[in-house]
């Protein structure tokens, strides 16, 4: 019988990319992925290092893999073991840029434990870690990713010291992956990396390096829909919006990585922009995607956050306009500039900025559903419902509930009248051909 193994994931749309890739080399292997981790032999954790709450999470996920598999052989990797390799609880631990020698050490450790008899290595070692194409067995959007690394120092950011630097990955292998996934069937492929504008960075390229990826992207049969990860304002130039217009499958949803509201607290987190060319950002793309979604990350109660400040990013974020905001509250990571900064933010006033931005999100959220019934919208179905309706998500990013008296398929696109809000979701049923 074939070893099992039981995945789980923290942070970020690359993590989850990586787990499906460390996945697929797994399979290669023999594995057998589980659903129950008391099955599992192998139990691989995917930790995150982006805030402290993150690392935290990361070391409560490994010491409780120990408890809930006793038998399983413990594996914690990513980016919180990238700079902390003493894990307790974990019996192999690698980081982002030794991720190669999983394979190895864990055939290693089973032959120790004497369940299994070989210890072949894997080759490795390449600038990008490539792990060749990737299978998404459940979902219908495949994730890509395009770049590691970042180069910008934001003061709260662990990632550089974490991921190190800005590699990209080549473009044969990003097209070639496409190529396969569209030939299994996928039809919307999210191109996510660390900093994705830094595509081609080492190379000296600007940020339309980007843009020309995206032209071959979309030059591919059976690429219907591509959707960007997390991009940073700064790089959103009216050359690369022009690009992005001129490219039919590009979806109308961009998450445009905004933090505070305020400027001072932006240089104050070493961001590359302010709130002047996000606003333009926000209008370029406003007026290139008409019914555009905008979504973003915001931080609340970075250290020397005024009240006032606090307000500004309030204001801000409702005069953009976001279709849903992620808020977090400020958790300081050791290791990165802000961890020492002065002005610490109670934990109280922390939370009450929170919920307060977090109302403004939802606020918005629902007023961006209510733009929607009596409007048609294309979407990609997913899954179908324990009450036989699916579920899905249309073009701008908004889940929606579709009804219809006909069979439908998991990861086919469906045209859907939209009928009715419900909480932050849509409903409709498929128009009629
Ligand atoms: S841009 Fe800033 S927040 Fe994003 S990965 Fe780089 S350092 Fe971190």
């Amino acid at each position: 019988m074939a070893y099992q193994v039981y995945f789980q994931t923290l942070g970020c749309k690359v993590n989850s990319y990586e787990t499906a890739a460390i996945a697929k080399l797994l399979a290669e292997e023999g594995f057998e992925e589980t659903r129950s981790c008391e099955d599992a032999d192998v139990y691989v954790i995917n930790t995150c290092a982006v805030t402290g709450e993150a690392d935290r999470k990361s070391r409560q996920m490994i010491r409780r893999a120990k408890r809930l598999a006793p038998h399983a052989i413990v594996v914690a990797m990513g980016c919180h073991t990238q700079m902390c390799r003493d894990e307790e609880g974990a019996d192999i631990v690698v980081g982002t840029d030794d991720r190669p020698a999983l394979i190895p050490l864990l055939k290693e450790k089973m032959k120790l434990l004497d369940r299994a008899d070989s210890t072949e290595d894997l080759d490795a070692g390449t600038r990008f870690f490539e792990y060749g194409s990737v299978n998404y067995q459940e979902n219908t959007r495949a994730i890509v990713k395009i770049e590691d690394g970042c180069n910008n120092f934001c003061t709260y950011c662990i990632i550089p010291y974490s991921r190190g630097r800005v590699r990209s990955r080549s473009r044969e292998a990003i097209l070639s992956e496409i190529r396969d996934m569209a030939g299994k069937g996928y039809r919307e492929f999210v191109i996510t990396g660390i900093h994705l504008c830094s595509f081609e960075k080492e190379l000296g390229r600007d940020s339309m390096a980007l843009g020309e990826l995206l032209e071959e992207v979309a030059s591919i049969d059976g690429v219907e829909r591509i959707r960007l990860g997390s991009l940073e304002p700064s790089c959103m130039t009216p050359e690369l919006i022009g690009v992005l217009k001129g490219i039919p499958q590009i979806c109308p949803h961009f998450h445009l990585s905004l933090q505070s509201g305020s400027d001072t607290v932006l240089k104050r987190m070493n961001r590359k922009y302010d709130t002047d060319l996000f606003r333009r950002v926000a209008a370029d793309l406003r007026s290139a995607f008409p019914n555009v979604s905008l979504t973003t990350d915001m931080i609340c109660g970075f250290p020397g956050e005024t009240d006032a400040e606090h307000q500004e990013s309030c204001a801000f974020a409702e005069e953009i306009g976001f279709t849903h905001i992620h808020v977090f509250p400020f958790s300081p990571r050791e290791g990165t500039r802000a961890w020492d900064m002065e002005g610490k933010i109670d934990g109280a006033v922390k939370a009450e900025r929170t919920a307060e931005l977090r109302g403004i999100s939802d606020k918005m959220e629902s007023a961006r559903a209510e733009e929607f019934p009596g409007k048609k919208a294309e979407v990609l179905l997913e899954r179908r419902l324990e009450d036989g309706t699916w579920e899905g998500y249309c073009r701008e990013y908004i889940r929606v509930i579709v009804s219809s008296d006909r069979e439908l398929q998991a990861g086919s696109i469906v045209e859907v009248n939209i009928r009715e809000v419900r909480g932050f979701s849509i409903a409709g049923t498929v128009a009629s051909c």
